[in-house]
Order: structure tokens, then C-alpha cells, then sequence
């Protein structure tokens, strides 16, 4: 540009490069010119975990990218310029590398960025290059797997103290095309940060509500509860409530069929909304089961203000009782805490009998688990024994 342009107009150029990368800047963050056409960013405070940096990182990458790309107005007389930008990333923690190895590092994978065709971003390190670039081909493939009809849903069982049949919890399985099963350990908390959730969650709703109303029509299911579980995003929407309501009238079913499972994190955001939004359902008839109970943080006095009718003990502390004795006394004041505010509890992730007893022994009535049964698509539950009869 200084050659066939003039020092002016690339001078113009770069301070409009140095405005707009100042933008997408927070204010902690460093920009800084290197010389030449380089500039240098330094993004700090972006959290211990290296792959979740590594996203943000990416994220904020393609955002200055974009930003880079739109055209520039130099001169009143010429033509707009329009450049492409290449970016070479590099993550640090603390003062492990020197400030010549991270320049040297990023560097590095600046030129990678040209040898892939320049107008894109790498990062230094293959291996998270590969963890970024799995992502977005995983997101890719998310975007479309509702149209695809990729997703069903599996009902694992939840059994009493006798051994009967109460209800099921409906879980969410992936099946794309190319591979095997997704596990939604992987992919809900990917639809959570992209927003997919909303509509997948809205499918999970109708689908668990058009199964509770095929349970209707028979005698040995008719009085099953169905537990469907929320994510923050879906529960915080606005219009949540009138979603619900939505799917409850358009499969017409009985609303007290239906439980939400909400976590810790839901329940914690908002107090006040929370709370508002679970009255509003509860009067609609739909219940509430605090999920993997005893991993957050959710103390004596939020419990008592929200209309949980259950908590579900997670399966992190069921593991390893009878045995071991912080999970025994874990266990038994979850138990005691539900007895004193009059919630039910349900213990989830129980393998063997012996859990199975202890639990019993503590006056956990209700369970969940592999000892008595694995999530099932629905044509399996043919073959469960209280649907023999
Ligand atoms: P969760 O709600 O706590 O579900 C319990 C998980 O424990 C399920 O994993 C279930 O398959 C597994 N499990 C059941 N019995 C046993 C057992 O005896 N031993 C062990 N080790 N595990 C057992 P899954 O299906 O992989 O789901 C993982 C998580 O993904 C769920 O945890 C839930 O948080 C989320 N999820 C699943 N479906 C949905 C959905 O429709 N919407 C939302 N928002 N999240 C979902
Ligand atoms: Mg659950
Ligand atoms: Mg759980």
C-alpha cells in the first residue's frame, strides 16, 4: 500500500486497523502495534481451563477477523481498500514461557494461517487445534441435527422401595450420521453456549409430553411421572412458563404427569424469577426435582423458599456408599435436611444392591439406576418386567 498508494494512505490504513481491534477490546486487554502490517494482542483473565481459553480465544479471534474485513475508506478520491487478516494464537498461564517464546509461538502460527489460505486463524499448538476444530465441526453438525431427525429420546426407569415402576426420566440421545452416539455430556453444554438448546429443549418437551400421552391410554403406565430436564438457558428464557404451557396443551395431557429436573445452577440465578417461574408451573400441575443434589452450592435457606417437591441425590455420593465414610454422612443429611423441609427424595446412579439397601436403610424410598435398569429407547420397554404383566 505505501508503494502504490503513499505512506499517507497506509498510515491511514493502520490507524484504522489499531481503531477498529481497540473496539472489540476490553478494556484489560493490551493492543498493541509489533511494526510493519503485525499487530499484537493480549487477552488476560481468560480462566484455568486451556481448551475453555482456547474457545474464547478462537471466539474473539474471528470476531477482530470479521471486524478487519469490512471495507476501508482512506481517501475521498479512491476506491474503499478491502484487506484480509491473519491471525496466529497462542495460550500462556502465568510466566511459564518467556515473552519471546509467545511472540515466537504466535508467530509461528500466524504462518500458518497464511500457509491455509490466509483470512483465517491457527493456534500454535496442534492439539488444540484440533480440540477448536472438532468443536466447530461438532456445532456444525448440531445445527442441523434437529431437521435431520438425528435426536430420540431414551426413558430410564425409576423404581420404589418395592420394586415397582413410578416414573421414568426422559434423556436426550444424538445420533448423527456420520458417527456413533453423541453423549449429551458433550453436547448440551455446546447447545447451552451456542443457544441450540432452545430449540432441542423445546423438541425433548414435546416429545417427553407426546410419550406421557401414549402412557395415558394404558392402564400399567397411566400413573407414570415423567422427569425432563432443563438447562439454564431454557429455564431463563422469558417466555419458559408459556412454552411449557404450550406443550402441555398442544399433546393434552395431565399435568401432573410431568416433573422438570432443574440443577443447582438454575435455581441460584435469580432467586426471585426462579421462584416465580416454578410457582407459576406449579399451579399448572407440573412438578419440580432438584438434579444432582449435593454438587452445587444451594443453601438451607434457598431450598426452603422453592417449590421442589424432590431432590435427587446425585450419583457422585451413591457411588461409593455403604463404603466410604463421607458419602455415608453425605447421604444422611441430605436425607434428614429432605425429611425436615417435606421433600421426597430419589437417589440416581444406583449400581449395586448394596446401595440400594443403604439407601433404603436411610429411608430413600425411590431410585435410579443400572441395578435396576439402563436408559431405553421406548420400543425396549417391552421387555421391562413390570410391563410384562
Ligand atoms: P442427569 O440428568 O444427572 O442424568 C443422569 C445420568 O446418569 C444419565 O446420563 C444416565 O444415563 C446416567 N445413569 C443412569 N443410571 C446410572 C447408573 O447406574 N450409573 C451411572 N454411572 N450412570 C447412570 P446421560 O444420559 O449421559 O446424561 C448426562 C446428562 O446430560 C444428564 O445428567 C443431564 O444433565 C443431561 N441431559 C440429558 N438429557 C437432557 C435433556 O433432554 N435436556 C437437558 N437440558 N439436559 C439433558
Ligand atoms: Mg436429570
Ligand atoms: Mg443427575
Amino acid at each position: 500500500m505505501n508503494d502504490t498508494r503513499g505512506h499517507d494512505v497506509g498510515d491511514r490504513l493502520l490507524v484504522e486497523v489499531a481503531q477498529r481491534l481497540i473496539i472489540h477490546m476490553r478494556q484489560e486487554d493490551i493492543v498493541c502495534r509489533l511494526g510493519g502490517d503485525e499487530f499484537v494482542v493480549v487477552l488476560e483473565g481468560l480462566g484455568q481451563d486451556a481448551l475453555n481459553a482456547a474457545n474464547q480465544a478462537e471466539t474473539i479471534a474471528e470476531k477482530v477477523r470479521q471486524a478487519l474485513n469490512q471495507p476501508y475508506s482512506l481517501s475521498i478520491n479512491e476506491a474503499r481498500y478491502l484487506g484480509t487478516t491473519s491471525i496466529g494464537l497462542t495460550l500462556f498461564q502465568g510466566q511459564s514461557a518467556s515473552v519471546d517464546m509467545l511472540l515466537k509461538q504466535a508467530d509461528v502460527a500466524l504462518y500458518q494461517a497464511k500457509g491455509a489460505g490466509r483470512n483465517t486463524a491457527r493456534f500454535f499448538n496442534p492439539a488444540m487445534q484440533a480440540a477448536i476444530d472438532s468443536r466447530m465441526e461438532t456445532e456444525a453438525a448440531l445445527r442441523q441435527a434437529l431437521e435431520r431427525d438425528e435426536f430420540q429420546l431414551y426413558y430410564q426407569p425409576q423404581i420404589d422401595q418395592h420394586g415397582e415402576l413410578i416414573g421414568a426420566e426422559a434423556l436426550l440421545r444424538w445420533f448423527p450420521s456420520d458417527r456413533g452416539m453423541v453423549s449429551p455430556a458433550e453436547f448440551i453444554p455446546l447447545a447451552e453456549e451456542t443457544g441450540l438448546i432452545l430449540p432441542i429443549g423445546q423438541w425433548v418437551l414435546d416429545t417427553a409430553c407426546a410419550q406421557i400421552k401414549d402412557w395415558e391410554r394404558d392402564p400399567r403406565t397411566r400413573f407414570l411421572q415423567m422427569a425432563v430436564n432443563v438447562s439454564a438457558r431454557q429455564f431463563h428464557q422469558s417466555d419458559f412458563v408459556a412454552t411449557v404451557q404450550r406443550s402441555l396443551a398442544a399433546s393434552d395431557i395431565d399435568p401432573t404427569r410431568l416433573k422438570l429436573e432443574l440443577t443447582e445452577s438454575v435455581v441460584l440465578d435469580n432467586v426471585d424469577i426462579v421462584v416465580s417461574q416454578m410457582r407459576q408451573l406449579n399451579a399448572l400441575g407440573v412438578s419440580f426435582c432438584l438434579d444432582d443434589f449435593g454438587t452445587g452450592y444451594s443453601s438451607l435457606s434457598y431450598l426452603k423458599r422453592l417449590p421442589l417437591d424432590q431432590v435427587k441425590i446425585d450419583q457422585s455420593f451413591v457411588r461409593d456408599v455403604p463404603e466410604d465414610e463421607n458419602d455415608v454422612a453425605i447421604v444422611r443429611a441430605i436425607m434428614a435436611m429432605s425429611r425436615s423441609l417435606g421433600l421426597q427424595v430419589i437417589a440416581e446412579g444406583v449400581e449395586t444392591q448394596a446401595q440400594r439397601d443403604f439407601l433404603l436403610q436411610n429411608d430413600c424410598r425411590a431410585y435410579q439406576g443400572f441395578l435396576f435398569c439402563r436408559p431405553l429407547p421406548i420400543d425396549e420397554w417391552k421387555s421391562i418386567p413390570a410391563m410384562q404383566t
